[in-house]
């Protein structure tokens, strides 16, 4: 007899929307995640591209409308983190940091990305004293204050807009020799006029003693630059939370699953969806999409095994 028909690893879009399938299915659902409302998603000041909301919708109203349709099906939640999962026979045995292990028969994992880190020095010795990921979270450290914002992706421009509002002024540095960020997000970041984007150069050393001070910047051409700001905000790409499934199934090198259309995995029984599964397009409609077939195909599956 097991805990639970499904655990669904990660409270994200991909997460909610796989367990609400399954709990509507009349399945006993848990989902455990090390955080429920102030996961990236929860943490959103203004998601404009999700389809529904005309005047865009904050990331915590989301996601909070998302956690009580999941809950009024009876989906049971648990704020712990995922250590490991294993499988034996048809049984998956999910440990927590807590201590505690829970058995499924259907194992979905929705446990989205962390920030990549520049590696370069000062990083990690300046972390959360001046080098921040959210500006949403952080943003109002730096009111009036100039800020350095390193990746010129649709996250990194999101961020670098809203801290426009905040900043004396911001400073987009990007390493290729344009911003991949979509056309609309580029308009309205060369319109602000205390934005300035440098493409084509690289971050080389975040400047302080005790607290930012700058960043150092390297050109293509070799010549090197010194930034002074007081907040550095580094988003440059997204890693896959997917350490606790390496025991269980081979990651991809970059540490994404790979998966068929139904979102299932080459282990039976293992759906992986959203942000982690090989090509996402790293959307909360796609995560949507992805929880949706995993939630319908982990039924069919659960019906067979009965
Ligand atoms: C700054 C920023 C702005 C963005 N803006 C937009 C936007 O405007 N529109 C859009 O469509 N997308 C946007 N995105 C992308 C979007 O947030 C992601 O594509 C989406 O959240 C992915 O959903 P997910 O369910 O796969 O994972 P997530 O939303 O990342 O949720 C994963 C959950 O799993 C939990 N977790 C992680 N590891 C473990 C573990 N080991 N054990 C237990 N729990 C774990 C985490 O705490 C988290 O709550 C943005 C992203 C960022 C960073």
């Amino acid at each position: 007899m097991v805990d639970y028909d499904a655990v669904v690893v990660g409270a994200g879009p991909a997460g909610l929307t796989a367990a609400l399938y399954l709990a509507r299915g009349k399945h006993r659902v848990l989902v455990v995640s090390e955080k429920i409302f102030d996961g990236p998603v929860g943490l959103l000041e203004l998601i404009e591209n999700y389809p529904g909301f005309p005047d865009g919708v904050s990331g915590g109203e989301l996601i909070d409308a998302m956690v009580t349709q999941a809950s009024n099906y009876d989906v049971e939640f648990e704020t712990d983190r995922v250590s490991s999962v294993e499988k034996t026979e048809d049984t998956f045995v999910t440990a927590l940091d807590s201590g505690e292990k829970i058995t499924s028969k259907i194992l979905v994992a929705a446990s989205g990305s962390r920030h990549r880190k520049l590696n370069v020095p000062g990083e990690s010795e300046l972390t959360d004293h001046g080098v921040f990921n959210c500006a949403f979270c952080d943003g109002g450290k730096f009111i009036g204050k100039p800020v350095v914002v390193v990746g010129g992706g649709d996250a990194g421009i999101t961020e670098a807009l809203y801290l426009s509002k905040l900043a004396s002024h911001v400073y987009v540095l990007e390493f290729l020799p344009q911003l991949k960020a979509t056309a609309v997000l580029q308009d309205k970041v060369y319109e602000a006029e205390n934005i300035t984007v440098q493409c084509g150069v690289s971050v080389t050393e975040i400047l302080g003693e005790g607290v930012v001070s700058g960043v150092r910047v390297k050109a293509g051409t070799g010549d090197s630059e010194t930034i002074d700001a007081e907040g550095v905000l580094v988003d440059i790409g997204l890693l896959p939370n997917t350490s606790y499934l390496s025991e269980l199934i081979s990651l991809e090198k970059s540490g994404h699953v790979s998966v068929n259309e139904q979102m299932a995995t080459s282990i039976d029984g293992l759906f992986v969806v959203g942000d982690i599964r090989t090509s996402s397009p790293g959307q909360i409609s796609s995560a949507v999409g992805d929880g949706a077939a995993a939630g319908i195909h982990a039924i069919r599956l659960l019906q067979q095994l009965e």
